[in-house]
């Protein structure tokens, strides 16, 4: 990638500055919505299973919680920096306002490579987190959920480390089993919201879903429920990737198949590459150029860059990962008319139902999963149905009708309770 790209917090205060641009906001203002209400940093020393001590990082950036209490994932990855959560817990503010859920934005995580650890490591690196922040958190300050390689299994460890302090308090942390208070429809529901999204971008671009071409970066917990949804709509999906390299069939490719041969019911997971009969490698680099309706980058960011971008052959990109097209290589989408779905519309879906789950752990009860589903899907229509009609209205693409609704709805409660002492 180009040495001169935006980094992922400056990418947020660019697609932030365009709306604030747009709606005439004065600077005073732009300033304090670009900037983190608070960033933590917290140094966790660990002793290794063999005796040796390592010491990780921990952060937690609390963004903006004018509109609710802080929300958003924790990512354990060897590049997470205090920067890059700053980014990320800005992208959750914009997000939880657009789906016009009570909450703001927070990001965070531990700079490890967990692969590289034993489960018992991570156990004690995720508890002694949660020692260092639990002052910071809390079911009315800043509830936690999955992010980049953590599940219901590092959540549940969250839950006992603050429950041990302060006790029963299951709506501290979204993304918990089943057991511990998680909700129904929570495992797939982001993957459920990128198809959901798709469908609708497919829709607007007049692509008949059934048989549409597309292409899956990252098969993971987001690409691989994205990929089933939109399987079951008709659409063929010809490639799907992961870390270890990616796997084409023209005729698409047997999905259902495909989760079998890389999922073992222990949860652990293997290489798209590593299954068998079901279609031909590729490389990730090229699975991002193919000729497809639809691209989804469902794995890390800036997948899409100043470096790739005029090879993307897509009609639409639905950012299924967080900030997966630079603000440098949006342009140039824009330009050459692919549409882009926002990450904060395109994978809100997680976020909603980690909002339902919060909702019933307060009621004290777990709903079906029909019924989390219908909520879920009410919040994503009420939000396609507002953005549509800012698009017609202000004739702007998706990205800046997300990102003004979002901007819009905070400033509206910022100036209701007053910003200023
Ligand atoms: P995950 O850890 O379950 O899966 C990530 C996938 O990306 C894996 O298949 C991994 O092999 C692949 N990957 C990693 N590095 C790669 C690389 N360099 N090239 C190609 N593939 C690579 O994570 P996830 O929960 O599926 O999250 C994926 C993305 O979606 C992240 O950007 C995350 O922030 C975003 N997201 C996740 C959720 C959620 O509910 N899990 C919600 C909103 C957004």
């Amino acid at each position: 990638m180009s040495t001169t790209e935006h980094t992922p917090r400056e990418c947020v205060k660019t697609f932030l500055d365009q709306a604030l641009r747009e709606l005439d906001i004065e600077p005073e203002l732009a300033y304090l919505l670009e900037t983190p209400h608070r960033t933590v940093e917290v140094e966790l020393p660990l002793r290794l299973d063999n005796g040796e001590l390592a010491v990780y990082s921990g952060f937690r950036v609390q963004h903006d919680n004018s509109r609710g209490p802080f929300k958003g994932g924790l990512r354990f990855h060897p590049q997470l920096d205090a920067d890059h959560s700053q980014g990320l817990a800005s992208l959750m503010t914009w997000k939880t306002a657009l789906m016009n859920i009570p909450m703001g934005g927070a990001k965070g995580g531990i700079n490890c490579d967990p692969s590289e650890l034993s489960v018992a490591e991570v156990e004690r690196l995720t508890k002694m987190f949660i020692t260092r922040i639990e002052a910071l958190i809390g079911p009315d300050r800043d509830i936690p959920a999955p992010d980049v390689a953590t599940g219901g299994r590092e959540m549940a460890w969250i839950y006992d480390a603050y429950t041990q302090i302060h006790g029963h308090h299951p709506d501290v942390v979204t993304g918990k089993p089943l057991e511990l208070g998680g909700s129904h429809g929570r495992v797939e529901a982001t993957g459920f919201g990128v198809a959901f999204s798709a469908e609708r971008a497919c829709g607007a671009r007049d692509i008949d879903m059934d048989g549409a071409r597309i292409a899956i970066q990252g098969f993971g917990k987001v690409g691989t429920y994205a990929a089933q949804f939109l399987s079951e709509k008709g659409a063929k999906i010809v490639a799907v990737s992961d870390v270890g390299g990616g796997l084409f069939n023209e005729d698409g490719l047997d999905v259902a198949a495909l989760i079998e041969q890389t999922r073992d019911e222990d949860g652990s997971t293997k290489s798209v590459t590593e299954t068998s009969n079901l279609g031909k490698e590729i490389s990730n680099e090229a699975l991002l150029t193919l000729d497809v309706s639809v691209l989804i980058p469902a794995a890390l960011g800036a997948a899409i860059n100043s470096d790739n971008v005029h090879d993307i052959s897509a009609d639409i990109v639905v950012e299924a990962a967080n900030l997966p097209v630079t603000c440098d290589a949006d342009d140039v989408l824009k330009e050459r008319g692919i549409a882009v779905i926002p990450d904060i519309l395109a994978n809100a879906g997680g976020f909603v139902v980690s909002y339902l789950e919060w909702v019933q752990n307060r009621q004290g009860r777990q709903w079906t999963e029909e019924i989390v589903r219908e909520a879920q899907i009410e919040y994503l229509e009420a939000a396609w149905t507002t953005l549509e009609s800012r698009m017609a209205d202000n004739n702007i693409n998706f990205r800046l009708a997300a990102y003004t609704v979002a901007a819009e709805r905070v400033i509206k409660t910022k100036n209701l309770r007053g910003y200023l002492l």
